[in-house]
């Protein structure tokens, strides 16, 4: 059984609504009225998205996203959060906690379907993107078994953590990475390492490589971005 999503919501007409829509466009809507149901169907049935609900009674849902984003199982699995409107702190935490979109509320059911596509077309691998090994972009170049990143040819020394950081910046251009997401793939789940060596890492790298200093876009209360080109 194939895209099946996830909906966490605790309010039964907004879940149904959003299965029906969601079977119209052939997915395989499954539903959690709570966020504990939420967390235990999305490690046993590893939903291809998990659409989440902030205001749930019990674990809520920003407790949820943390949690989706620091088991293994499910880190890598796209969350589309659901907003009250105008809530701009949640919105801001839920996507430094990692969200890939979120969706105020009220909303139509076409825009989520569509913003459901969207994350999906942007969170699936390329072809031959999966373990890619080389990537290129504009003059630079990395090679990662080999461990080198040339610049127009030339070598630029990267220190393992600015390396790796690199690679997560090429392997997802075009999104936006939380400084949370950045440690996470670099240093690893449950790191006592800070924000704030993200911001120190990146500064580095557009150092070193300075055509990525304009490159690497800044975002605002969130992360870091390298545009697709
Ligand atoms: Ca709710």
């Amino acid at each position: 059984m194939g895209r099946s999503i996830l909906i966490v919501e605790d309010e039964k007409e907004i879940r149904d609504l959003l299965v029906h829509y969601l079977r119209r466009e052939g997915f395989s809507p499954t539903v959690a009225p709570d966020g504990e149901t939420g967390w235990e169907k999305a490690r046993t049935e590893e939903p291809e998205l998990i659409l989440l609900d902030i205001l749930l009674p019990g674990m809520d849902g920003l407790d949820l996203l943390r949690k989706i984003r620091t088991d293994p199982a499910t880190s890598r699995t796209p969350v589309v959060m659901l907003t009250a409107k105008g809530d701009e702190t949640d919105r801001i935490i839920g996507l430094e906690l990692g969200a890939d979109d979120y969706i105020p509320k009220p909303f139509s059911p076409r825009e989520v379907v569509a913003r459901i596509k969207a994350v999906i077309r942007r969170s699936a691998p390329e072809p031959g993107e999966a373990g890619k090994k080389v990537f290129v972009y504009g003059d630079l170049r990395m090679d990662v078994p080999r461990h080198k990143v040339l610049l127009r040819g030339k070598p630029v020394p990267l220190t393992p953590k600015e390396f790796r950081i690199l690679k997560t910046l090429l392997s997802s251009a075009g999104r936006v990475l939380s400084r949370e997401t950045i440690l996470a793939r670099v240093w690893g789940e449950g790191t006592h390492v800070t924000d704030r060596t993200v911001d120190v890492h990146i500064a580095k790298i557009r150092q070193k490589i300075p055509f990525l200093a304009d490159a690497i876009r800044t975002v605002k209360d969130v992360g870091y971005q390298l545009p697709e080109r």
